[in-house]
Order: C-alpha cells, then sequence, then structure tokens
C-alpha cells in the first residue's frame, strides 16, 4: 500500500493523481469495517487500507474534522461507503449510544479496529493520578467499550467477525520512560488474549497489534515529562534503541492489521527492532 501516501500526498497538495487499481482488489468488498482514532496516523492508515480493498468504512475519531478528512480520502481510493463519527471512546454512554445507532443505521461491523490511543511519558512518580486516569480511560477503557459493545453485537448476529486492538511494543517492554502507557498496552494485550480465547469458539478472531515506533502524531507530541533539551535528546535515543525506529510508515502498519484479520493472527509484532521480538518470543499466546 505504498502508494497510499503518494496519493494523499497528491490528494493533499491539489493534484490527485489517477491511483493504481487492484493492489488489494476487493479483498474487504463487501465487508463494514470500524477504526477509531481514525483521524490520524496508524487509524488514518487503516481506514485507507481497508477502503481501498473494497470495505465500506466508518472513521471514528474525537476530532471531527480529521476525521471527516479520512472519510473524504477513504472516498478517493474507492471506499463502498465512508462515514465519519466524531466519538470520544472513552465516554461509555456515548460509545453505547453510538454503537446502537451503527447497528442501526448500517447494520453489525464485521472489523472493528480500536486503534484510538494517547500517548504520556515520565517516570512513574512523576505521573500524577489524573494523568494516570486518562490514559488508561482512552487506551484501555476505550478499547474495552468497542469490545463488549461491537464485539457483543457480532457474537449476537453469529457471523462471525474480527476485532484488532492496537497494543503496542511497549506492552513488552519494562522501562523508565513510559510506565503508565506501557502498563495500559499490557492490559490491551491481554485484554485481547483473553477475548480471543472467549471468542474463538463463535468464529470472531481477536489481534493485538503491537508497532514500535511509527511515524505519527504520537511520537511527533509526546514529550518527556520534566525533561530538558538535552535530557529529551538523551531520552529519545533510549526509546529509538527500546523500541525501533522512528521513521516506519504508518501504512505498513496498516498493512499488518489487513494480515491479521485475513489470517486470524493474534499477536502481531510490527517493528524492526530485534530487542522487542525477542521479548515478545517469550510472550505465549493463550488458549
Ligand atoms: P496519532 O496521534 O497520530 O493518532 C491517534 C488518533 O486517535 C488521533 O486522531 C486522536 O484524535 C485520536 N484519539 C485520541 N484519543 C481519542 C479518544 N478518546 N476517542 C477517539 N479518538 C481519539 O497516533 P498513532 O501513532 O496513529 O496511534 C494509534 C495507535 O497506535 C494508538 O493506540 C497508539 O498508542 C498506538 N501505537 C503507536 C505507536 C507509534 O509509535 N506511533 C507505536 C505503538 C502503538
Amino acid at each position: 500500500s505504498a502508494w497510499i501516501t503518494d496519493f494523499v500526498t497528491s490528494v493533499e497538495s491539489g493534484r490527485p493523481e489517477p491511483r493504481p487499481t487492484g493492489s488489494n482488489g476487493q479483498r474487504f468488498g463487501g465487508q463494514l469495517v470500524l477504526v477509531t482514532g481514525a483521524g490520524s496516523g496508524i487509524g488514518r492508515a487503516t481506514a485507507v487500507a481497508f477502503a481501498e480493498a473494497g470495505a465500506r468504512v466508518i472513521a471514528v475519531d474525537r476530532d471531527a474534522e480529521s476525521a471527516a478528512r479520512t472519510a473524504e480520502l477513504s472516498r478517493l481510493v474507492g471506499a463502498a461507503g465512508a462515514w465519519a463519527e466524531t466519538v470520544d471512546v472513552s465516554d461509555e454512554t456515548a460509545m453505547e449510544k453510538f454503537a446502537e445507532r451503527v447497528r442501526a443505521e448500517h447494520g453489525v461491523v464485521d472489523v472493528l479496529v480500536n486503534n484510538a490511543g494517547i500517548g504520556l511519558s515520565g517516570s512513574f512518580l512523576d505521573t500524577s493520578a489524573e494523568d494516570w486516569r486518562r490514559v488508561l480511560d482512552v487506551n484501555l477503557w476505550g478499547v474495552i467499550h468497542g469490545c463488549r459493545l461491537f464485539g457483543r453485537q457480532m457474537a449476537e448476529r453469529g457471523q462471525g467477525g474480527h476485532i484488532v486492538n492496537t497494543a503496542s511494543a511497549a506492552a513488552f517492554q519494562p522501562s523508565r520512560l513510559l510506565p503508565a502507557y506501557s502498563t495500559s498496552k499490557a492490559a490491551v494485550l491481554m485484554l485481547s488474549e483473553c477475548l480471543r480465547a472467549e471468542l474463538a469458539g463463535r468464529g470472531i478472531g481477536v489481534s493485538a497489534i503491537c508497532p514500535g515506533l511509527v511515524n505519527t502524531g504520537i511520537t511527533a507530541t509526546t514529550r518527556f515529562a520534566g525533561a530538558d533539551a538535552e535530557e529529551e535528546k538523551r531520552l529519545q535515543k533510549r526509546s529509538t534503541r527500546l523500541y525501533g525506529l522512528r521513521n516506519y510508515p504508518p501504512e505498513k502498519v496498516a498493512e499488518a492489521i489487513m494480515r491479521a484479520v485475513v489470517r486470524n493472527e493474534a499477536v502481531v509484532p510490527v517493528t524492526p527492532e530485534a530487542r522487542v521480538s525477542k521479548l515478545m518470543a517469550r510472550f505465549t499466546p493463550g488458549a
């Protein structure tokens, strides 16, 4: 899907090039795919990749404008339908209403990608209770709400489906850099594995995607709390050593997500970084 980046850039510059056809065929033709955090980075790349593969796409973000832009891009690459929705995934009531409305207006979602997430860095002792809550509300509760509400609809329909949760290589890598974020992602990983075991008998797959550092808004905006410029540089270097290259393209993560759905993969490392892969090898997917 490398062409998607070029295509999107050409659209942004006001000179859209014709999109090549057939790169993904209609692999997801007729399917309804809902992506959260679809307004940016990995979520946008994922929504556009599914759209290009013929899916109907619901792009969810708490930022209305960026969700609308993703829906527009999805239509441009050939989505069978694309809708933007402004929802905060951490808001339980809003998510309940939203899930009901989606079923009424579009039917049951075939592929759910719980991708919305926020970054937070800073040592454990420097992290306030409020910051802990904020990260867990979005990164963990957002995934719980998505899985509960849309997973239940899939189970009731009885025709299978797939849930992808965006965890992170940070879920495997203990570090002083990102305790709250890493904890939230480790929880997403375990949640995904438990749910995978529970839903397997119903033909519903669950995958946990674990990217290393990816070139998105999160990596551009997450700063190390309390660090001066010199310290920031040192910590950035350290995080690159732990989590991999910073310039990894979100489109490649989108590809890994689609592959995980097609092959029903459990825990998916998406990182060129050997150290994290080795840590991940210690993790035994459950039964
Ligand atoms: P990003 O900041 O570019 O995109 C995240 C999107 O989620 C934004 O559009 C934001 O508005 C939206 N969002 C945030 N909170 C939300 C909420 N409460 N409700 C709805 N939407 C919300 O970041 P990204 O790198 O594309 O991150 C996507 C996912 O990938 C996150 O879960 C992140 O933790 C994970 N991840 C990222 C990296 C990386 O290095 N970029 C690595 C591993 C995992």
